[in-house]
Order: structure tokens, then sequence, then C-alpha cells
């Protein structure tokens, strides 16, 4: 696609479709179960791949952002960093982009799988406006905290239209970089820069934006747009263990704010995160869970750092064609909307103080057991 003109473009059309669903929908009310205008994606979603931003083009984007903001984004590579490791297995320079000067740093990634596109364009819409919007919110962020944003996290695979990135060591073997935090795995390149990186910045939390298939609402068939999710989950074999269980008070807490804050806008229709039906999932070698355990890989982390994080799943993927252009701006918005509640709920502090026992609350199938890295553990194991 042409770059510099049309990612602009859209980003406008977006944010007034995206304003005036919510207009429509605001009589509403938080109460009402049914959404709006819940069918984005759909199965006649009708991809069009040509439509989603590639590597070129997030370079220049994050360049444009860097000479346009009012308020400063840095845009540097890993190389630039100081990494070892620098590059993707492919060779491709690995970008972060940074906003604010606060104290506490934030980790924001995206499109860790490669088909998972939305990610990067929502992560591009929420730093251009953290690094332009004067309004005492983003002032507040900014204040706050310090931003490292990460929008492609694995441009091989975006490249590719494919979840993995594939090793260039002969092997042609296909990692899941969100699999490749873990002791004794590290085998691609990106895992090796990226976790050095993290071992810098040591951030005080993280959001991981995700896409999954289509999904329907456990109980009531609605669509679900987007599923609230923690790879270690909370009241499971691992969470309640790590930092004497407050990572397990905290993410709950992170997804009741966001689900709170998120009916009220109406369009989106949440639930929890599950997989296989009823499974929560705790998985130990995904990437934010390698940072609610506070892994020391090749002595990089001697010292323990670890932090929460959650991760969102938007319904949709470009392997299922269920992302049209409808779909695009409103998966793309609920994102930018989840990511700026749960930002400026933690910079004022109102997430700390959501009750994490309504965690239960957020619609979800009867857990009937974990999925871990080895297998199912069942939930009364
Ligand atoms: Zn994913």
């Amino acid at each position: 696609m042409h770059i510099g003109v049309t990612p602009h473009h859209r980003r406008r059309t977006t944010l007034i479709t995206a304003a005036a669903v919510v207009a429509l929908a605001a009589p509403l009310t938080a109460a009402a179960p049914a959404i709006a205008d819940a069918n984005f994606p759909s199965p006649n979603g009708n991809t069009n791949i040509s439509s989603i931003v590639t590597y070129d083009d997030l370079i220049a984007e994050l360049e444009k952002l860097e000479k346009t903001s009012r308020f400063g984004v840095d845009v540097f590579t890993l190389e630039e960093a100081g990494t070892a490791v620098t590059d993707s297995e492919q060779g491709r320079d690995l970008y972060v982009a940074t906003v604010g000067d606060g104290p506490e740093h934030v980790w924001l990634q995206g499109r860790i799988h490669g088909n998972e596109p939305y990610g990067t364009e929502s992560l591009l819409a929420v730093l251009k406006d953290l690094g332009s919007n004067g309004s005492p919110e983003s002032t507040l962020l900014r204040e706050t905290y310090t931003f490292h944003v990460i929008p492609m996290y694995n441009p091989d695979g975006s490249e590719l239209n494919i979840r993995h990135t594939i090793l260039q060591d002969g092997s042609e073997q296909r990692i899941d970089l969100n699999r490749d935090w873990g002791v004794g795995k590290f085998a691609a390149d990106e895992s090796l820069a990226f976790y050095e990186y993290w071992t810098m910045v040591d951030p005080a939390f993280a959001v991981d934006i995700h896409h999954q298939g289509l999904k329907t609402e456990y109980g009531t068939g609605d669509e679900v747009t987007l599923s609230l999710g923690i790879s270690l989950a909370p009241g499971g074999p691992t969470l309640p263990g790590i930092q004497g269980g407050a990572y397990d008070v905290l993410t709950r807490q992170m997804h009741v704010h966001v689900y709170d804050e998120l009916q009220r806008a109406g369009f989106v229709n949440m639930d929890r995160y599950q997989v296989g039906g009823s499974l929560e999932i705790d998985i130990k070698g995904g990437v934010v869970s390698a940072m609610m355990l506070g892994l020391n890989h090749d002595g990089l982390n001697p010292e323990g750092h670890s932090n929460p994080a959650i991760f969102f799943e938007t319904s949709g993927n470009t392997s299922d064609g269920s992302l049209g252009q409808k779909a695009r701006g409103k998966s793309i918005q609920q994102n930018v909307r989840a990511l700026n509640e749960l930002l400026v709920g933690m910079a004022t502090g109102e997430v700390q103080q959501e009750d994490p026992a309504r965690w239960e609350e957020i619609p979800h199938a009867p857990v009937t057991g974990y999925q871990t890295d080895d297998g199912v553990i069942p939930a009364s194991y």
C-alpha cells in the first residue's frame, strides 16, 4: 500500500466512526447486556491483507510521529539501545518508541504474532495520542510514566502474515515468540533482543495485544469482540505464589477496571480469555508470563525484577478471513480505549481500588482446568 498519506486518512475516518458509534450506544448505559453493533468482525469480513500495516509503513509512521509529536516521541532500534542481539531472524531492525518522562516505566507491545495485525495500529494510535494530546489525562500519563511502545515485536512474521518467526540457522524452524521466554528457550533472536531490553527497562507493568478467532460469549451466545487475558491464571497453579499474591490481585483489578470502563463505550463486548472452551491459560513461556515470573535468563536479571502484565485479544484474524474494513476501525478503537482506560486507571490509582473478586463477574465459562506448558491440570488440582 502507499504509505504516508493513507494511514493518516484512515485513522481520521476510524476516529469519527468510532465516536459516532459511541454516541449512539451511550443511552443504552452500562447495564445493557446486548451491544449496539457487535457484528464486527464477521465470517464475511473479507480480510484485505493489503490494508494492513507493513514493516515499512511502521517505520514511516514512527519517523513521522518522532518529527511531529508535541511532547517528544523518541524512536530507536534495539541496536541503538545497545542490546547484544539487535535484529530479527531475517535481519530487520527491531523498533521501540518512548514517550513520557515519568519515573515508572510501562511496556506496551503488539504483533508478537505476525498474523495478528491490529496491535501495531492500536499502539501507533496510542503513541500518537500520548505524543501530542494536551489533555489533563495525557499529561498525567506522561508525568507518571515513561512508555516503551513496541508496535511490531515480530516484523518477520508480520511481513509473511504468519504467527511465528522462522529461524535462519538452516533449520527453517518456526518459533512462536510468545512461547520463547523460558528456561531452555530463547531460540529466536527477537526473544534475546527484547528480553535484554526488558531487563534494561524494568517496567512497572506491561500490556500485550493479540487477536483470537471469532468467539461467542458463554451463556448468551453474543459475539465477543474483546477477551481480557492473563497468561498465568489468577487463582491458578502459579500466579498466587508470585510476589505474595500481589499480581494475582492487581491483574484481576486491571481486568475489572477495563471491563467496567469499556462497557460504558457500548460497542465492545468483552469476556475473559479462555482456551479450549473452559480452560484458564497458565503457561510459563509467554513473554508476559516470564515477566511476572521474573525470569533471569543468561544472568541478565540477577535482581529478579518482575512485573504484572495482562493481554488483550481482539476477535478476528487474518487467517480465518474475518477482518473486514468494518471490523478494522472498531477493532483498533477498542484496543485504544482499553489501553487508555487501563493506563489512566493505573496512574490515578482507580485500578488499585477495584474489587479483585469482581473478576468473577466478567463473563466466562465455568473453569474446568488450567492449560499449562505440560498439559491440562484439572480445576480441582
Ligand atoms: Zn497472539
